[in-house]
């Protein structure tokens, strides 16, 4: 035994006052038993040295960003994931928890927050093993469930679904987008899955490790870059190319491998001669020399046709700076330093790229050779590995995603990125090409996601979801709060429709509306309203015609008509009295059902003209004296066209030139004849100087005073009556037979037009 030195007193004395490296070191030791004691504790065929390292390396990379109360919850998910997938094992024969916990490594990475990571870790739980959702929510929350579900069911659904259709369209990119984009989370999981999976490619049969690199080159890269998450663009983009073009990437690699020696000394050169500038002018400043990948060598051979001797920069220098007017300053040295290549210079600060990126570059000839110098910020460095991720975690600071929606987050954080600076003219861009197109990404409320072209209404929204949403659309919410219906939408509104049975498509919608599909959608619903409104008025026309001819005795069918629909129609909308309608379709009917013809009255005015004279005597051609007789066949009157039949007993007898008693006669006994004007008259006067005699025949809808109407009226127009006979024909239709005296053809004409102004009457024509 021995008592304490005074230095052993002093040492531990000094010991017991914990000084600030003393307590990270015991944190820090504390922490590592933590985490060792969670590896201790996953099923023991789970338990390499490879799990170990990765859990080590997640465990190291998530305590940047968490606290231990949230790094002793990724433990117990850890704990969780391996149990759940204790009895799986990789194609490489590793335990599967191995994938998970790789993914969260990448995740970790990017410094994603903790629901992610759990997510990330428990991501192949609901699929592939016996959790199930309700295990999850009671033992993460429903954050994290939300997120695995969606990473599950873009594995399951959406993704194969697009990939299962040949044509790999921006259409359909952009729909698997939004359907992801719901949460970028989701989208992140998903990338570090499919990063995971393209590393251990290898262990795949062929024609697997194809169909997915292609996938991966055709999805998953574009989405990554989308993102703006270079970091994993470029490492899916090289692992796809290593699947799908061997050869050719084998020969880059080892091409560059080749060049390397040479084009670094130059990097190295450039890098000192500015770093040495640069200090000089008390810049503070990190170059990195940087070999671009192995994809983007090949697609710049590609696209500029270069052989691979002729490609100078494949190696970039990148100087990252602490603030934007610095990166100014540095161009300005490079630029002194080294001549710039015309026409090679890009400020993607002032205007970043769609996906947020942010640097500025230029092509200088550095020692004859063209050499790439980018020159960024640390936060845009930052944003250029990470992309949208690293965006919204720099804006949100401390609390992250706690304080954001997740929903549409990248929605709002384009919208936050906007607030600092060129908002809106960086908004648009992003708009247009973040969100892909001139397209609105909005959605149901249960997260049904509609494209809509820009610029549309809540009522394009409504027929979009469904036609007959759209035609009882009466209101809408945007966010929850009430709207008109002609609002115009932004990507990100959740957008509600209102309906009512009663609502209905208005006319001023056309002009409304932004998409040609929902005009169409409107116009067809008026055609269709139109046709049914057409159709109605047909059957309602009809319905109340037929009844007035039933009860003038006529049982008849719509059938038996032809050509009526335009005044059934008038009848139907009320423009035409059903009345007057039916008179003449009864007369129609009978015209066409009785043994009688009747003729239609022409009126001729040149005859009227001619008749001006009501004591016209008759003159015949070549002779005079000769007794002249009005035939009692026809009965002419003054104005009628006249022909003379020459007879043995009576002389001439004077016919209309229309009636039957002169047609079809032998020519030798037709004799001209005209009505001569009484002035110049010497011939002989007719037997009745003053009227002469007519006969009509009158068709009416029996009523009362029919016959006592058509006496008045012939006695108002100065017509004597010589005889009226009326026979009933059916139960309702009166035919009266008239006899009247008239002066002349004028007279009996406006006495007709009388006749026809009679309540009932239908048609008047002379015998
Ligand atoms: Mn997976």
């Amino acid at each position: 035994m021995a008592l304490l030195s005074g230095n052993d007193t002093f040492s531990s004395i000094m010991k017991s006052v914990p000084s600030l490296e003393d307590s990270s070191a015991n944190f820090m030791r504390d922490m590592a038993k933590l985490r060792d004691s969670y590896f201790m504790k996953i099923p023991d065929q789970s338990k390499t040295e490879h799990v170990r390292s990765v859990w080590n390396d997640l465990w190291t990379r998530a305590m940047i960003a968490l606290t231990p109360e949230q790094m002793k919850k990724l433990g117990e998910t850890f704990l969780f994931a391996a149990q759940a997938h204790k009895d799986q094992k990789r194609k490489s024969g590793e335990p599967y928890i191995i994938h998970v916990l790789s993914a969260a490594l990448i995740l970790a990475g990017m410094r994603l927050d903790m629901a992610t990571l759990e997510a990330a870790l428990l991501h192949d739980t609901l699929e592939d093993t016996e959790v199930t959702d309700e295990e999850l929510r009671d033992k993460f929350g429903s954050e994290v469930l939300t997120l695995v579900r969606g990473v599950t069911k873009l594995a399951g659904e959406e993704v194969k679904k697009f990939i299962s259709r040949d044509d790999l369209t921006s259409e359909n990119l952009r729909r698997m987008f939004i359907v992801m984009a719901r949460d970028i989370r989701v989208v992140l999981i998903k990338l570090a899955d499919r990063l995971h999976n393209m590393r251990t490619l290898e262990v795949m049969r062929p024609e697997k490790q194809k169909r997915i690199a292609k996938e991966t080159m055709e999805i998953y890269a574009p989405l990554a870059h989308r993102l703006g998450i270079y970091q994993i663009k470029r490492e899916l983009e090289d692992l796809s190319f290593k699947y799908l073009e061997p050869e050719l990437y084998a020969e880059i690699v080892d091409r560059v491998k080749k060049r390397l020696p040479e084009v670094e000394s130059v990097i190295e050169r450039a890098s000192q001669v500015l770093e040495e500038r640069l200090q000089k002018e008390a810049i503070p400043c990190r170059i990195k020399g940087r070999a671009k990948h192995i994809y983007s060598i090949y697609e710049k051979m590609q696209r500029k046709k270069l052989s691979f001797e002729e490609l100078y920069d494949i190696l970039a220098v990148r100087v990252l700076v602490s603030d934007v007017s610095t990166c100014y300053a540095v161009l300005g040295v490079v630029h002194s330093l080294w001549m710039p290549i015309p026409g090679q210079f890009d400020d993607y600060i002032a205007q970043p790229k769609i996906n947020m990126y942010q640097s500025l570059h230029t092509t200088v000839i550095a020692y004859g050779a063209p050499l790439e110098v980018q020159i960024r910020t640390y936060e845009m460095n930052n944003l250029a590995e990470y992309g949208i991720a690293a965006h919204w975690l720099y804006k949100s600071g401390g609390n992250r995603i706690k304080n954001l929606d997740a929903k549409l987050m990248w929605v709002r954080q384009a919208i936050e990125a906007g607030q600092d600076g060129d908002s809106h003219e960086f908004m648009d861009v992003l708009r247009s090409d973040i969100l892909l197109t001139n397209e609105l990404y909005v959605s149901t409320p249960d997260g049904k996601p509609i494209i809509l072209p820009e610029g549309s209404t809540a009522i394009d929204f409504a027929y979009s979801v469904h036609t007959e949403i759209g035609n009882h659309c009466v209101g809408a919410t945007v966010n929850g709060k009430i709207v008109p219906l002609n609002t115009q939408l932004h990507s990100g509104d959740i957008v509600k429709i209102l309906t009512s049975p009663n609502g209905s498509p208005s006319k001023d919608w056309l002009k409304i509306v932004r998409s040609s599909k929902t005009r169409s959608k409107i116009r067809s619903y008026f055609r269709q309203a139109e046709k049914i409104d057409h159709d109605e008025k047909l059957d309602r026309g009809w319905k109340l015609i037929e009844r007035e001819l039933r009860r003038r005795g006529l049982s008849v069918t719509r059938e038996d008509f032809n050509d009526i629909d335009d005044q059934l129609v008038s009848v139907g909308s009320g423009s035409v009295g059903a009345g007057i309608v039916a008179q003449k379709l009864a007369l129609t009917y009978l015209q066409h059902h009785t043994a009688e013809k009747i003729i239609p009255i022409e009126i001729e005015h040149e005859n009227i003209k001619r008749s001006n004279n009501n004591k016209s005597p008759i003159l015949v051609e070549g002779e005079s004296g000769v007794s002249v007789t009005l035939a009692n066949c026809c009965c002419p009157v003054p104005g009628d066209m006249i022909t003379g039949l020459s007879t043995s007993r009576r002389g001439i007898t004077v016919h209309r030139s229309n009636c039957k008693s002169v047609q079809n006669k032998n020519s030798d006994k037709l004799i001209n004849v005209s009505w001569a004007n009484p002035d110049t008259s010497t011939v002989s006067p007719p037997r009745k100087p003053e009227v002469y005699t007519a006969k009509l025949k009158a068709e009416g809808m029996d009523r009362e005073d029919l016959l006592s109407d058509t006496t008045k009226a012939l006695g108002l127009e100065g017509a004597s009556i010589l005889g009226i006979k009326a026979t009933m024909i059916g139960n309702s239709l009166m035919h009266m037979k008239i006899e009247i005296r008239v002066r002349n053809l004028e007279h009996l004409y406006s006495v007709m037009a009388k006749l026809h102004e009679i309540r009932g009457i239908i048609e008047v024509t002379r015998v």
